[in-house]
């Protein structure tokens, strides 16, 4: 791996860039910074808009229902809390059910169930299978992608494009592949891209023909309520157009509040067919008796009803959109006329990307951590850790303080220009 000192300043066009930015980034290792923007997580002042759940239920212990929260019992959850999410999700309330703390754990519990089991319209269980496979948009949720080498799915990524997944690809995979057995899909601020999946999209993996039967789109819509701007976007109701196509039972639809209330300690959701629903409780049912109604219960007397968690929303945008605008602001000033750089705006959710010149991005990230500053290593947003073009950084602003967030995005863009114009200079011999 080349390092600065091995490039020579060179005489060309990028000699000066390069010198003032090795000038920067000795500066940057004199600062002696010990930050952290690796994961997606919410910050303190974010959680405290939450704290009154710690203080409740009070002496509360029933439901609307009359059900006891503090007995066994309700297995598919509280339906008032069902109710509340039924609409962001857009699963009827009787096919949702709330289940947990993790929607990743639901995620995973649903690949073991169809490796072991045999989900709804399958011939075999999957672990019956030769080859199991999974189509993954890229850049992507690094966590997906660690489920599948758990449980040896291949992965074979595909573009993201704009407005989604790019369907020519898609639809070409799965029609010849009876392998493919499903999909990644995060279709609402998009984790990592910010991107929010068009409504073309959504019916097309909706009506695609699929050479497997038992075809999965596992859609992850942990940022259905994470706007940053006053739009509300939404995306397609994937459930509803499955149904209308004919494939009731192509879509796992997964939620959970971890950022919405405290990440780990909320509620999650699951909403499908009720073929499926009824599949993955009868499963679930042998390693649980029921979920955590206690919890629930708080969260419907914190939360109240959609509005109170829209209105809840509101507070987690004013804590998260000025840490956007920081690091938008500071690329465009730093690296915005450099040429050495590309990055999404996104409209909600928790992140953003940054893309670095091919061959650039381990680089940026080791330079980076040098100066004190971690980063998600790059590649993570690809299948196996390895983004092939080793272009795409994943920022994930919320976590700092916005002060750190202006630090860290000024000490990353010079890191940017540091291995960039190294590039160049190298390039121009
Ligand atoms: N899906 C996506 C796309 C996420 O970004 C995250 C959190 N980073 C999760 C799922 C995890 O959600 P949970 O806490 O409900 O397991």
């Amino acid at each position: 791996m080349t390092t600065s000192a091995q490039v020579p300043a060179g005489t060309g066009p990028a000699a000066a860039r390069l010198e003032e930015a090795r000038r920067a980034y000795a500066d940057l290792l004199g600062q002696g910074l010990s930050l952290d923007l690796t994961r997606g997580k919410p910050s303190a002042r974010q959680l405290d808009l939450s704290a009154d759940l710690l203080r409740l239920p009070g002496d509360r212990h029933t439901a609307a229902d009359g059900t006891d929260c503090r007995n066994y019992g309700a297995p598919n959850g509280l339906p008032e809390l069902r109710e509340m999410f039924s609409g962001f999700l857009q699963v009827p309330v009787e096919q949702l059910i709330a289940v947990g703390n993790s929607s990743l754990e639901l995620m995973h519990d649903c690949l073991v169930h169809a490796l072991l089991g045999t989900v709804p319209g399958a011939p075999r269980r999957w672990a019956d299978e030769d080859r199991v496979a999974f189509l993954c948009p890229v850049p992507g949720y690094d966590r997906h992608f660690s489920l599948c080498e758990r449980f040896g799915i291949e992965m074979i990524p595909v573009p993201m494009t704009a407005e989604g997944p790019d369907m020519a690809e898609v639809t070409r995979l799965v029609a010849a592949d009876p392998a493919i057995k499903g999909i990644w899909c995060v279709p609402k601020y998009s984790n990592p891209d910010g991107t929010t999946y068009s409504d073309a999209v959504v019916r097309a993996l909706a009506t695609m023909p699929t050479a497997a039967p038992d075809f999965r789109i596992f859609w992850d819509n942990a940022y259905a309520v994470h706007h940053l701007t006053d739009e509300e976007t939404e995306v397609g109701d994937i459930l509803g157009a499955c149904t209308a196509a004919g494939h009731p039972d192509r879509a796992f639809v997964f939620g959970s509040t971890s950022k919405i209330t405290f990440a780990g300690a909320g509620v999650a959701f699951f909403g499908s067919s009720p073929a499926n629903v009824a599949w993955l409780r009868g499963h679930s049912a042998k390693r649980s008796i029921g979920p955590d109604k206690v919890n629930q219960l708080r969260h419907v007397l914190f939360l109240r009803d959609a509005d109170g968690v829209r209105a809840h929303m509101r507070r987690h945008r004013a804590l998260l959109r000025p840490k956007f605008d920081a690091v938008l602001r500071v690329l465009a000033e730093e690296l915005g006329d450099t040429g050495l750089a590309t990055w999404s705006t996104p409209k909600g959710g928790y992140f953003i990307v940054l893309n670095v010149p091919d061959g650039c991005a381990a680089e940026v990230v080791r330079r980076a951590g040098d100066a004190g500053i971690a980063l998600t290593p790059a590649g993570a947003t690809h299948p196996y850790g390895k983004d092939p073009r080793d272009s795409v950084i994943r920022v994930s602003p919320s976590y700092p303080d916005l002060a750190e967030v202006e630090q860290i995005v000024r000490g990353v863009a010079t890191c940017v220009r540091l291995v960039g114009y190294e590039k160049q200079v190298a390039a121009e011999g």
